[in-house]
């Protein structure tokens, strides 16, 4: 059952409130217990997720959101030894083999869930570093590596081995696997490759895709940057490679997007960041064609547009409204998209795609057109976000246990009275939402330091006394801590 609006529109279904009453409370380790027992990736969650349960968040109706997710920052920040979670050993479980395709949040989180049940599940990832686009693409001064780092060995130490190296359609194949007896496989291979501009001039030297450069960056820990770097897109990519840019030494980084301001995907507090940062927003403009010189490129022009009549997504469509101009340009980032090539990760097995171009499976399961095979994250959904990876990597570990035992074990789901104080006759408290602290701007050039920067406790625990536990009385332990707050029990 889910029992409060933030709980519901977490993707994860993360017990928000339970957490969020044992932050209040300074217990700290349970709360961690408590988020963990929905997602194993609290720490990078607490650093980059796009904190849906606030947009829902009810104590909105007073004054603003409760800021869920620095309480989860300050919550994460107190763990001082590594915790693993409940695992139900299961001798037979653990003799089953699983193989799970990519270490990103998704493939790590169906391997977490499934070792929950006692499987032994074995990842093969492409690269030599566990993460995903956590460690790829997630520049370090949102996401430090370590936190990711932490989370993986969390679940390394429930028995799940990372083959690192190992590259599906490169090194092995799906019905190799399954000759070497893998009963089941989880794809969570992502959606790795960028889409081009599809405009003339685009294959110059100087121009190329936003996810390449940022990948080149953070994996092999140097990549060239020109001066005046213009972005294309408008989401995370985008405004990432931006900010990347600026760090590595651009002195000026434009980012061109064709629509307006408040239909850009990317989340609101990175623009505003990047913008303090020095990135310059070119909104309303439409990128036309390279221009170069002797194969390298010198700008990009461009159009103004206008934005028209509502499309299929449900935004207004943007139409050329004025003369051509250029932006003068040494390097171009492509940030406008992403896609999954399957034909050449898996040429060896037929898979249903869905309408996006991407694998297609049971939304409850995870599985796919191949009973033994599941799929979770960007590889099913196309960019999307870590939540929903979490997410799917967890439907998909469900999905994996029904296959081979017949029936569903998720232990995890099970509704838990959390105990609790709270009085319903009580005041909400008058606190506002406080938010993280940040770096000054001045002090994050030529850096990657985390921007964010830590809570006191007294900050934490002020803010976690406005949630309005919305679940009060919805799930069975509440109403027995009031009473015993009371003095009636
Ligand atoms: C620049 C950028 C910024 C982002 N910022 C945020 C953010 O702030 N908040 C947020 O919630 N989301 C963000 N996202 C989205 C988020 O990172 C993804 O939605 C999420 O990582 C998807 O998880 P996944 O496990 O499905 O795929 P991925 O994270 O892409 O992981 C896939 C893994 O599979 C491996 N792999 C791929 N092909 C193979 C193969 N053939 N064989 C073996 N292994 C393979 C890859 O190396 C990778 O490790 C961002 C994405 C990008 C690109
Ligand atoms: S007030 Fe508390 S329980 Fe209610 S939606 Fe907000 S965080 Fe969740």
């Amino acid at each position: 059952m889910v029992a409060a609006p933030c709980e519901s529109a977490c993707p994860a279904n993360v017990d928000i409130p339970g957490f969020i009453a044992l932050v209040a409370e300074k217990r700290y380790a349970e709360a961690l217990r408590l988020h963990r027992e929905r997602n194993p990736f609290a720490a990078v969650c607490s650093r980059v997720c796009f904190h849906t349960c606030e947009d829902k968040c009810r104590r909105s109706t007073i004054d603003a959101p409760v800021a869920i997710r620095a309480i989860k920052r300050f919550m994460v920040d107190q763990e001082i030894t590594l915790q693993v979670p409940e695992i139900r050993e299961d001798p037979k479980n653990a003799k089953r083999k699983i193989a799970i395709i990519g270490a990103g949040p998704a493939g790590l989180t169906c391997a977490y869930f499934l070792a929950r049940l006692g499987y032994r599940p074995e990842i093969f990832e492409a690269e030599q570093r566990p993460g995903g686009m956590l460690v790829q693409a997630i520049p370090a001064y949102r996401l430090p590596r370590e936190v990711v780092a932490r989370e993986v060995r969390m679940i390394e130490q429930m028995g799940v081995e990372i083959i690192t190296g190992a590259a599906l359609g490169r090194d092995f194949t799906l019905t190799e696997l399954r000759a070497r007896g893998y009963e089941a496989i989880f794809l969570g291979i992502g959606a790795p490759e960028g889409t081009r501009l599809n405009i003339p001039g685009e294959d110059v030297q100087g121009v190329e895709d936003a996810l390449t450069f940022l990948r080149t960056y953070n994996v092999r820990g140097s990549v060239p940057v020109g001066k005046r770097v213009v972005i294309v897109g408008g989401g995370n990519s985008a405004i990432d490679a931006a900010r990347t840019a600026i760090r590595l030494g651009a002195e000026m980084v434009t980012v061109v997007y064709r629509r307006n301001r408040e239909a850009m995907p990317a989340y609101e507090e990175e623009i505003t960041e990047a913008e303090a940062e020095g990135v310059r927003l070119q909104l309303l403009t439409a990128p036309v064609e390279v221009l170069s010189e002797a194969g390298q490129v010198v700008g990009l022009k461009c159009v103004p547009v206008q934005l028209g009549e509502f499309d299929r997504s449900g935004r207004r469509r943007p139409k050329e409204a004025g003369e051509a101009f250029c932006i003068p340009a040494d390097q171009i980032l492509v940030a406008v998209g992403q896609i999954l090539n399957l034909e050449r990760i898996i040429p060896d097995i037929e898979l249903r795609r869905n309408a996006r171009g991407f694998i297609d499976v049971d939304p409850v399961t995870g599985q796919t057109s191949q009973r033994w095979l599941f799929a979770g994250g960007d590889a099913v959904t196309g960019p999307a976000s870590v939540v929903e990876a979490v997410a799917a990597g967890e439907r998909a570990a469900v999905g994996i246990d029904l296959l081979l035992t017949g029936q569903m074990h998720a232990f995890w789901r099970e509704t838990k009275p959390v105990e609790t104080s709270f009085d319903p006759d009580a005041e909400p408290e008058a606190t506002p939402r406080e938010m993280l602290r940040l770096l000054p701007v001045e002090r994050r050039r030529h850096n990657f330091d985390e921007v964010e920067l830590p809570w006191s406790e007294s900050i934490a625990i002020r803010q976690a006394r406005r949630c309005l536990r919305c679940d009060y009385g919805k799930r069975n332990g509440t109403q027995e801590s009031v009473l015993h707050q009371a003095g009636e029990l």
